[in-house]
C-alpha cells in the first residue's frame, strides 16, 4: 500500500473505533475531537493527513512544530500538548490556539500576557498528574483551586478544562479511574469557581487507552502511533 493508503486505513480504523466507543459510552462521535499528534513525524507525512481530513494537529515543542507549521502553511489548528517554559511562551502564542500543558499559574500568567499582547485568546487546559508519579509534568491536584483563582480571568486565555495522561499501566481498571477522576474533578471545579459553560473539555486518551477515554468522557483525544505507527525511540 502507498503512505498515503496506509494513513487512510489507519485513519479509518480511528474513525471507526471513535464511533464504537461512543457508542458503548451513549455519545456522539462530534463530542469527541481528534487530535494528531505529529511530533517526529516529518511534514510531507503531516500533509497528507491534512489532506485526508485532519483538522487538529498536537505537538510537543515549540520550535518543532513553528518549522512544520511553516512547511505546511495555513489551515490546520495548532495544540501544544507538552510542558511549556516561560522563555517559549512568546513563540508558542503565535503558532498554537490550544495549550493543553498548562501546569502553574506562573507559566499560564505569561501565556496570558504574551497572547494578549499580540491580540489573541489562548485557548488552554490545566494539567493534572493525578498519579503522583514523579516523572510526569502536570499541576498536583491539590493546587488545583488556587491555580484557577489565579488564571481564570486573565485577560488572553479561555480556560476550557483539563488535560491528563493515565498512569503506565496494562491495568485498564487503573486507568479508567484516572480518566473518571478526571471528569469528576472537572465537574467540581466548574461548579466551586462558577466557570460557566466554556469550561468542558476533557482531554484525555491517547493511541493505547483512546476508548475508555471516551467511554469516560473525552471530548479531545490525542492520537500519535495509531495514526502515524511508531516513533522512533527518544
Ligand atoms: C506523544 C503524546 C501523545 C500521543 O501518544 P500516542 O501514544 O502516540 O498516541 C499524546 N499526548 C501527549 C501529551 C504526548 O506527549
Amino acid at each position: 500500500m502507498s503512505e498515503t493508503g496506509t494513513l487512510a486505513s489507519s485513519l479509518g480504523a480511528i474513525r471507526s473505533r471513535i464511533e464504537a466507543a461512543c457508542h458503548r459510552g451513549g455519545r456522539k462521535p462530534e463530542e469527541v475531537r481528534l487530535i494528531a499528534v505529529s511530533k517526529t513525524v516529518p511534514a510531507e507525512r503531516v500533509r497528507e493527513a491534512v489532506a485526508l481530513g485532519i483538522r487538529d494537529l498536537g505537538e510537543n515543542r515549540v520550535q518543532e512544530a513553528t518549522e512544520k507549521a511553516a512547511a505546511l502553511g495555513a489551515g490546520p489548528t495548532w495544540h501544544l500538548l507538552g510542558h511549556l517554559q516561560s522563555n517559549k511562551a512568546k513563540k508558542a502564542v503565535e503558532l498554537f490556539s490550544w495549550v493543553h500543558s498548562l501546569d502553574s499559574a506562573e507559566i499560564a500568567g505569561e501565556v496570558a500576557k504574551r497572547s494578549a499582547a499580540i491580540g489573541k485568546t489562548i485557548d488552554a487546559l490545566i494539567e493534572l498528574n493525578l498519579t503522583g508519579e514523579s516523572q510526569k509534568t502536570g499541576l498536583d491536584p491539590a493546587r488545583l483551586d488556587e491555580t484557577v483563582e489565579a488564571i481564570r480571568n486573565l485577560p488572553g486565555l479561555r480556560l476550557r478544562g483539563l488535560m491528563t495522561m493515565a498512569p503506565f499501566t496494562d491495568d485498564l481498571e487503573t486507568v479508567r479511574r484516572c480518566f473518571r477522576e478526571l471528569r469528576d474533578t472537572l465537574e467540581r471545579t466548574r461548579d466551586l469557581h462558577n466557570l460557566g459553560p466554556d469550561f468542558r473539555d476533557l482531554s484525555m486518551g491517547m493511541t493505547g487507552d483512546f476508548e475508555i477515554a471516551i467511554e469516560e468522557g473525552s471530548t479531545m483525544i490525542r492520537i500519535g502511533r495509531a495514526l502515524f505507527g511508531d516513533r522512533p525511540a527518544p
